[in-house]
């Protein structure tokens, strides 16, 4: 299993389609310091709030153009993204953008990062769904708020990236009972032989639902896999994400 390290940027793109980009990063690359080493982009964990604004720089890097996130709350609601916003204080745990040029990012450290994209009608999105979110809709939510904007649901691609297993995330046996009746292919048991969830095979058997037929999957548990932010194994710890954009055509001119 690979390491964590400061000086190499590693993100896994993702096939989104002609005209967007789209990854998800790691721990690796960035510039915070213990706990939160070290590509943490969240201003909200407690770490400094210059090395992280440099992380979102440096990850921005990588994806051609500024990333904007918003204030997520484990809700379902969507906001749309214009123009690039430095400190999106809406709170809000879907984004939606048409614009080219403008990358909107999920955070997550444990929860399930979603991203979404029609290229041919130039739509994006991303979705944070952690146990509540998923509950709540915000897949759906997301997914709708691209249709609204031109998108087909068959033609977009989806892309879920790392997050806590079902073999990990143990609950409550209510809870899980609670959230198998709302979304249903959830419960779990975990490798323990304990109640758990399974939220990524929520998002997935959410986009089927939808009418989403392409789906990839980065498979890693952020519990399990040191590479990632993992809220329940470290506490305090810092915000991997999932960002996208709608880019320039790559120019095949020379
Ligand atoms: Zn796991």
């Amino acid at each position: 299993m690979a390491i964590p390290r400061p000086d190499r940027l590693d993100v896994i793109e993702v096939d989104l389609g002609d005209g967007v980009r789209g990854g998800f990063s790691d721990r690796s690359g960035g510039v915070s310091i213990a706990p939160h080493d070290y590509l943490n982009l969240g201003y909200h964990v407690g770490d400094d709030w210059d090395r992280a604004h440099a992380n979102r720089g440096i990850l921005g890097g990588w994806l051609g153009v500024p990333v904007t996130f918003t204030s997520q709350v484990h809700g379902a609601a969507v906001a749309e993204v214009a123009h690039h916003r430095p400190s999106m204080k809406r709170k809000a745990d879907a984004l939606v953008t048409t614009a080219p040029g403008v990358g909107i990012g999920v955070m997550v450290a444990d929860c399930v990062p979603v991203l979404l994209a029609d290229a041919a009608a130039g739509v994006v999105a991303t979705a944070h769904a952690g146990r509540p979110g998923l509950v709540a809709g915000v897949v759906p939510n997301a997914i709708a708020a691209m249709v609204e904007r031109g998108a087909r649901r068959e033609a977009i691609r989806a892309a879920v990236g790392p997050s806590i297993c079902g073999r990990c995330y143990e609950v409550p046996e209510q809870m899980r009972d609670d959230v198998e009746r709302a979304v249903p292919g959830t419960a779990g048991t975990t490798s323990w032989g304990t109640a758990s969830i399974d939220i990524a095979a929520g998002v997935l058997g959410q986009l089927a639902a939808a009418g989403v037929q392409h789906v990839s999957r980065v498979e890693a548990c952020t519990y399990e896999d040191e590479r990632y932010f993992s809220y329940r194994r470290d506490g305090v710890t810092g915000r991997f994400a999932g960002v996208v954009a709608l880019v320039e055509e790559a120019r095949t001119d020379g």
